[in-house]
């Protein structure tokens, strides 16, 4: 993490630094540990040869960086994005370690990807691409030392492809207990009930406990969600039993609103036949600062990074923001939702559902064990709102905003480790 920032907050990795400042000064930090954590421990960078379909060669790049790992092995999803660098997985590996730290599950942090389009490529293409990028990645993952997950544009297939080719990498005798290498598997190849949904359910305790808080009555409230892949379709569906009205969304093909309520379900039925949510019938398309401008009490971005800003965070008229995606909020966004009071649910506490179910599924694999669905939900609430009232107590304390208080607990959990543990030699 540098200490120059540029004007506009583009550059995501300087945000990880400029919030873990804050927290870190605000707590004191031991100066030391601070120096540890400030830096990522391994960055790869690999650039692999696939064969397209026809039958030329093109070659890609991946990454996969890892943070830090003194609470457990390195934990992260692998995204397939254009806007995919060093910078960005950078971040997204830091905050990975806190986001374990915070659940209280025993993973550090890790996030890597490739940098490409994956709508330009075919299924076939996509599967050479993924297992190439595994084999390029060789015994810099392993089940008890960096285990991948789904993240942006990757599901539980691409974990599947994954998964054989690095068993294929393994002798006979490993390969069977060696299935946690990743997860967000299909539920046939090891995969965990309740991880598909896993990140909005997550978002959805958060935000139970955030109005339960706050005496906030969730029947009829509005509410807009940016992004309708995974996380912000899952959170929709399960907010819908709780009376809450979705009035607008907002993806890479349009926004869309309608003020008499979109249906969750039908919408993601429409998403996936149509790739996104324009065109969706009874609503009417609105321009991105509309959307934003929406008169709503709930956001949830659920989409991409750097989303709040200082343009757009003044456009916001919610009461809270609870953050699906990683990194939507950039420092002055952040400064400008504190001033204008609006509530924040930050990232690597509301969206940390995904990964702590992948440790459900880790820990099934290593027992051999399937859980049902209802032990799934429960044990992920348990996780869900000890970790909102651990924050919300530091927030209290500290009088600090959430993200900060977040990045505390995190934080202390970190030093206590190496203060007990030392450093070698
Ligand atoms: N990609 C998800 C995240 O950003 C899940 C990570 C995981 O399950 O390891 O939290």
């Amino acid at each position: 993490m540098t200490s120059t920032t540029t004007k506009k907050h583009t550059n995501l990795y300087e945000n990880v630094g400029l919030q873990f400042n804050k927290a870190a000064d605000l707590i004191q930090l031991d100066p030391d540990i601070r120096t540890i954590l400030s830096k990522t421990e391994n960055e790869i960078i690999v650039h692999f040869p696939v064969k397209m379909d026809n039958g030329h060669i093109e070659m890609f790049t991946g990454y996969r960086v890892q943070h830090n790992n003194v609470l457990g092995p390195f934990k992260g999803g692998l995204r397939f994005h254009p806007q995919v660098d060093i910078n960005e997985v950078r971040a997204l590996a830091t905050w990975m370690t806190w986001k374990s730290a915070i659940a209280g599950i025993p993973f550090g942090g890790g996030k890597g990807g490739i940098q490409i389009d994956p709508s330009k490529y075919s299924a076939h293409e996509l599967e050479r691409i993924s297992r190439r990028f595994t084999f390029a990645l060789g015994s810099n993952i392993g089940p008890e030392y960096d285990i991948p997950a789904p993240d942006v544009n990757t599901n539980a297939q691409i974990m599947a492809w994954i998964l054989d080719t690095y068993l294929s990498t393994l002798p006979a005798t490993q390969r069977n207990s060696s299935v946690h290498v990743v997860t967000g598997k299909p539920i046939a190849s090891g995969g965990s009930l309740g991880r598909d949904k896993a990140t909005g359910q997550g978002v959805v305790f958060h935000i139970l406990e955030w109005a339960k808080e706050n005496n906030f009555n969730l029947e009829g409230a509005k509410y807009i969600v940016q992004g309708f892949g995974n996380v912000g379709s899952w959170s929709a569906r399960i907010l819908k039993p709780y009376g809450a009205i979705l009035i607008a969304v907002e993806d890479h093909t349009g926004a869309i609103a309608c003020e008499a309520g979109i249906d969750p379900e039908a919408l993601a039925q429409h998403v996936a036949a149509n790739g996104g949510v324009a065109g969706f019938p009874g609503t009417t398309p609105i321009d991105h600062e509309t959307f934003l401008k929406t008169n709503a009490e709930i956001f949830i971005p659920a989409a991409l990074e750097n989303q709040i800003t200082e343009e757009t965070a003044d456009w916001l008229k919610v009461k809270l923001v609870a953050e699906g995606a990683n990194g939507p909020t950039d420092p002055d966004g952040d400064a400008i939702l504190q001033k204008k009071g609006i509530a924040l649910i930050p990232d690597i506490l509301c969206n940390s559902g995904g990964v702590v179910v992948s440790y459900f599924e880790w820990l099934q694999n290593k027992r051999s064990e399937f859980w049902d669905l209802e032990e799934v939900d429960y044990k992920l609430k348990k996780k869900m709102v000890n970790a909102y009232h651990k924050v919300s107590e530091i927030a209290r304390q500290h009088k600090t905003d959430f993200r900060t208080a977040a990045y505390v607990v995190a934080l202390q959990a970190l030093e206590k480790v190496y203060k007990e543990r030392g450093l070698f030699p």
